[in-house]
């Protein structure tokens, strides 16, 4: 069945150690799932493309701006021009670099009610995140699943990644018992993220997720590392079966709060977008047309592509601008001028009605 060059592109993997014709088969064969597609997510899907991972499902619920394209090395300065989805934009790009490579793209919000469905067929979980709450959703998922689920994160210098595998190793909440609440943990948008940091960061995950995929794991790749690219620090962790919680919430007692919707929120404060997120509760769905007519007073908005976006002439941010309003077919609204979630909320309801 094989043809000699099938495998051509990838010859100066196949001849790494421990790599083969037939790893490359498995990875071939084999599904990521990409929850997020900014800087962590662009790096990690340019990676597994690239290294020959037949089949990808990427997730994002954002829109290409020109502050993203510092460090997300998927998209082009006529994506932010245009505002184009991410997911949109990272599947495009994926097809051109591998025709080849079965990708979907979905603008979409990852979140319980749609977690399951994603995952589907999924081998692996790459972590494309900028924020905690969605984290402790992978972890649900993995778990339910047995799926593993390999963390990443990136903020400043610094970055850090372990895979959480099954009933093997610890998961997130054994090493973490709670996210950070919020306004504590760094966030790109206060404390900002160093392009190589992010490079760097998806590297070890993708390493160790291309290495599972193709059957040649070794203990190191499950190992905790954890960098400071602005001291030259890297620190590495083992984290055997021994690192797991005896008392962990999710893996040992079963709990997956995150996942079976016990602890979603409503409102997302969007990294460095001075946006955030208003999702309302159960699905809906929005005659987009209708409503920009109803908001003609208010701005002139424009639907395309299955969005509605525009100004709003009547509300003044804080230092005096417009807020942008970007709002999608299921009832899902960004909000941009203020990084204050009741300011969204407010907006939302007095524009768009919960
Ligand atoms: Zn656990």
């Amino acid at each position: 069945m094989d043809t000699p060059n099938q495998f051509g592109r990838f010859h100066r993997q196949i001849i790494l150690p421990g790599f083969s014709i037939e790893a490359q088969k498995r990875l071939a064969n084999s599904h990521a799932l990409v929850v997020g597609c900014g800087a962590l997510g662009c790096a990690s899907v340019d990676l597994l493309v690239r290294a020959g991972v037949g089949r990808l499902t990427i997730i994002d619920r954002d829109v290409v701006e020109p502050t993203n394209l510092q460090r997300q090395s998927l998209f082009t300065d006529d994506d932010a021009k245009r505002g184009v989805p991410k997911a949109e934009a990272a599947a495009k790009r994926v097809r051109a670099i591998d025709p080849s490579i079965s990708v979907r793209g979905w603008v979409d919000d990852f979140r319980a009610e749609n977690a399951l469905q994603y995952a589907e067929g999924a081998d692996i979980i790459i972590d494309g995140l900028d924020n905690f709450e969605t984290r402790y959703l992978l972890n649900d998922l993995g778990l339910r699943r047995a799926i593993p689920y390999m963390y990443c994160g990136a903020v400043g210098f610094e970055g850090m990644t372990f895979p959480i595998l099954p009933s093997v190793g610890p998961c997130l909440r054994c090493l973490f018992p709670e996210p950070p609440n919020p306004g504590v943990a760094p966030t790109c948008d206060r404390a900002g993220v160093f392009g190589p940091a992010v490079a760097v960061a998806a590297g070890f995950a993708v390493g160790s997720a291309l290495r599972y995929l193709a059957g040649i794991f070794e203990d190191h790749d499950s190992d905790l590392v954890s960098f400071d690219l602005a001291t030259g620090r890297l620190h590495r962790t083992k984290l055997g079966s021994s690192a797991r919680a005896n008392d962990c919430a999710a893996c040992i007692q079963g709990r997956l709060d995150f996942l079976d919707g016990a602890r979603s929120s409503q409102a997302t404060i969007l990294c460095g977008r001075n946006a955030v997120q208003i999702l309302p509760a159960g699905s809906t769905s929005i005659d987009l047309d209708g409503l920009a007519l109803r908001l003609m007073a208010h701005g002139a908005f424009t639907v395309e592509s299955g969005r509605m976006r525009g100004a709003l002439r009547s509300e003044r941010t804080s230092t005096g601008e417009l807020y942008e309003l970007t709002v999608f077919a299921d009832g899902r609204a960004i909000v941009r001028g203020s990084p204050e979630p009741s300011d969204a909320r407010r907006i939302y309801t007095q524009y768009i009605g919960l």
